[in-house]
């Protein structure tokens, strides 16, 4: 299989298992029963599962080991375009500061892949923007996203983190955010036109709101297609019906990612290869959602 890109997998979601295993023993943590996401749960139930890794990754050591780790992997499996993304503020129990769990990220992945750093629905847009300020002068800091999801009981709405990626727009970052994974494909729209997204993750609900489709095709956004995490999610029904093979037809540029290759049990080379059992996908649509990727890369000007 030709080389490909991944823009979307997260750190904390895509560790060596024989690390997790590892670090778990000498942490003295113990490893939950069910370590793998399983096909039709819900998005909470898969957001759960981090809680075992990320209390793993609390010190600066192990945040640069697994970036280092995330990084030789891809590239073993032959992914020669990759962007690892991680919600620094996840890893701050021990104390540590958002700069140095930023430069552990940095030093582990040590150019190989560039770091887009992760809000989470419902954070305090103030702490968003702080992370736009570390990554002002950190080059190797390529992208801000949105992750998680929307609850009632969050204060904060999507166009609420509008300042912030305004201010990554300004320092040449990209912009991605987790927008209509199963949920309204509003968000697309709020995502594009309040946050100046250039790329979707998952997108998976695009084609119910033409007003979405339309422009996601007149500014030429990026889905960030994640099928196996988007299976487990509980967000399609079968792997078969992503829409992956529709958008390809419709000119949507789209692409093949992983997600979290721990938790999904997948790679960029499984998730490439099974994406030809998607409805309508062939060959030649694979080809395009390689290209797609390999053309969607975050790079600071
Ligand atoms: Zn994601």
């Amino acid at each position: 299989m030709q080389n490909r890109a991944d823009l979307h997998r997260h750190l904390d979601g895509s560790l060596r298992e024989s690390t997790a295993m590892e670090l778990a023993t000498e942490l003295n943590i113990s490893v939950p029963k069910n370590l793998y996401f399983k096909p039709h749960m819900d998005l909470g139930t898969a957001l759960s599962h981090f809680e075992f890794t990320l209390s793993l990754l609390q010190n600066t050591k192990n945040i640069a080991r697994v970036g280092k780790e995330i990084c030789e992997d891809a590239n073993a499996d032959g992914v020669e375009l990759l962007e690892i993304r991680f919600g620094p503020h996840l890893h701050q129990r021990e104390g540590l500061r958002l700069e140095e769990i930023i430069d552990a990220a940095l030093e582990g992945v040590d150019g190989k892949a560039g770091l887009i750093l992760c809000g989470l629905y419902g954070d305090d847009p103030k702490l968003i923007k702080s992370f736009v300020e570390i990554a002002k002068d950190r080059l190797g800091v390529v992208g801000l996203d949105l992750a998680g999801g929307p609850d009632s009981s969050q204060e904060f709405k999507l166009e609420d983190y509008s300042e912030a990626f305004s201010l990554a727009a300004e320092y040449g970052m990209g912009r991605t955010v987790h927008a209509s994974e199963g949920r309204s494909p509003e968000e697309i729209i709020t995502a594009v036109t309040k946050l100046q997204a250039q790329r979707i993750g998952h997108g998976v609900t695009l084609l119910e709101n033409p007003k979405a489709l339309e422009l996601v095709l007149e500014n030429d956004i990026v889905i960030e297609a994640c099928p196996t995490s988007n299976l487990q999610c509980g967000v399609i029904p079968s792997f078969q019906e992503h829409p992956i093979g529709k958008w390809l037809d419709l000119g949507v540029k789209a692409c093949l990612n992983t997600d979290n290759t721990f938790f999904s049990q997948v790679s960029s080379s499984s998730e490439h290869q099974n994406a030809l059992s998607i409805n309508g996908m062939d060959e030649q649509k694979l080809s395009k959602a390689i290209e797609n990727g390999l053309a969607a890369g975050f790079t600071r000007r």
